[in-house]
């Protein structure tokens, strides 16, 4: 019913720039263009020169486009009139709009309707909106990539598996005379396994974290190693399109930069200071919940003395993390019965570039898997439909008839429908479009 009204919004950032696009969708969208524009016929997609005018008086001088339905974002009539990018302007062709019969959009409205209309499923939809506010290159190629149907694609292809399985389970109940029960269950139960596992390798949530906020790395060893110069070292410059500032407390110094689009964080914390005063004892422990925190660790000894104690204890707790070892002032001669690790020179730039290529590794965002899953939505839905296949195979082994199997397999095609929007619950759907701009 909703639908059935035409919306308005201004589609472009609010402020002062060169042009302004204000946005209609719906029945009316053509009679309102109509009206503004003073130009009775349209040509589908075509741009036309027009004066906008409303109550007696010009609001502007435009360019103006209707794109009919069903060829639109929306599926709907979709006017767009690019008008001078002024405030007052915007102001008044809005309201211009709006006194001719639109009212207002809301955020993601127009992108709402193109999913409810079946031009886009619910995860190319959410991948539209990560595009505009993509942070890096890497986070941009991504969405891009799910907003063209990379996860809807393997959704599909999850869903038809399961589809092909529930018509066996219902050839083997409605032909119990012509098919064998037992091999049929034993050939299910191994595809739910295999399906189950194939949905949990999709599944890569770290990533989709890593792309959208970026990699924490943080730097920790004694005083003195050389922390903040690596840091500096690592921002080089970098530094002038970063920013760089001084902790909260003396113990931490941030930046960031951009390896291969993903952005990196970096903090050097103060390390294994020794606990004196209480407030070394704070810095250090916060040091340690940002080791914990930490994406990788950049963990750092001075290459010119063998390590300490609290060193050996570091390199020993650390073991099991993300992590590399850095042999820092390499320049100078270095000590006997060091670790393995990288040898870098925060004061020459020596191994500077190894280290970033080692960075770069761990990003592992190079990966190109068709129907990769990073979104925490899409990643829970889709272990959820793993553990109902778990339940599947674990029915079938247990020697159930096979129609139990098919309850199992349809709450799996249910939770996958989810991610897709096919089968999604209103509220779900609201949730993901609550967060969108308006005018998208
Ligand atoms: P932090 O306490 O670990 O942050 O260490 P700093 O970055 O403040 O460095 C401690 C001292 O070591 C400073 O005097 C630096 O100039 C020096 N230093 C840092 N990196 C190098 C290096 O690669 N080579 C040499 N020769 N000196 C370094």
């Amino acid at each position: 019913m909703r639908a059935q009204d035409t919306i308005a919004a201004i589609a472009t950032p609010p402020g002062v720039g060169g042009i302004a696009i204000l946005r209609l969708s719906g029945p009316e969208a053509e009679r309102i263009l109509t009206a503004l524009c003073g130009r009775a016929r349209w040509e589908s997609h075509r741009l036309y020169y027009c004066r906008l005018r409303h109550a007696g008086r010009t609001l502007d001088e435009a360019m103006a486009v209707l794109m009919r339905a069903p060829r639109s974002y929306t599926r709907q009539d979709v006017a767009e009139i690019q008008c001078h990018g002024g405030e007052v302007v915007c102001r008044n062709v809005l309201e211009a709009a709006l006194a001719l019969g639109a009212r207002p959009a809301q955020p993601g409205e127009f992108t709402r309707r193109a999913f409810e209309n079946g031009r886009i499923d619910l995860a190319q939809a959410e991948a539209a909106m990560r595009l505009i506010g993509a942070q890096g290159e890497a986070a941009a190629r991504e969405a891009l990539r799910q907003m063209e149907g990379s996860v809807s694609r393997g959704v599909h292809a999850a869903c038809d598996r399961l589809n092909a399985m529930l018509s066996e389970i219902a050839a083997c109940t409605d032909f119990p005379d012509e098919i064998e029960e037992a091999p049929t269950a034993r050939a299910l139960c191994a595809q739910a396994k295999e399906l189950a596992a194939a949905l949990r390798a999709a599944c890569d949530a770290r990533r989709g974290r890593v792309l959208e906020q970026g990699l924490n790395v943080v730097l920790c060893g004694a005083p003195n190693v050389g922390k903040s110069s690596l840091l500096n070292a690592l921002l080089g410059e970098a530094r002038a399109i970063v920013t760089a500032q001084p902790g909260t407390t003396r113990d931490a110094v941030r930046g960031s930069l951009f390896l291969d689009g993903v952005r990196v964080h970096l903090t050097d914390t103060a390390g294994l200071r020794e606990t004196e005063g209480e407030a070394e004892a704070i810095g250090v422990a916060r040091a340690r919940e940002a080791a914990e925190a930490a994406d990788v660790l950049l963990l750092v000894l001075d290459g010119t003395r063998a390590p300490d104690a609290r060193e050996r204890e570091l390199l020993a707790q650390t073991q099991r993390q993300a992590r590399l070892v850095l042999l820092n002032k390499c320049d100078l001669p270095q000590a006997e019965g060091l670790p393995e690790g990288l040898a870098v020179s925060a004061l020459t730039g020596e191994g500077i570039d190894a280290l970033r290529d080692a960075l770069r590794a761990m990003t592992a965002t190079t990966r190109q898997d068709g129907a990769l899953l990073t979104q925490a939505r899409h990643v829970e839905a889709a272990q959820r439909a793993a553990g109902f296949l778990d339940e599947m195979a674990g029915a079938l082994e247990a020697g159930l008839p096979v129609d139990f199997a098919a309850v199992d397999a349809r709450e799996a095609l249910a939770a996958l429908g989810e991610i897709t929007g096919e089968n999604a619950e209103e509220q779900i759907v609201d949730a993901v479009f609550r967060h969108f701009c308006v005018g998208k």
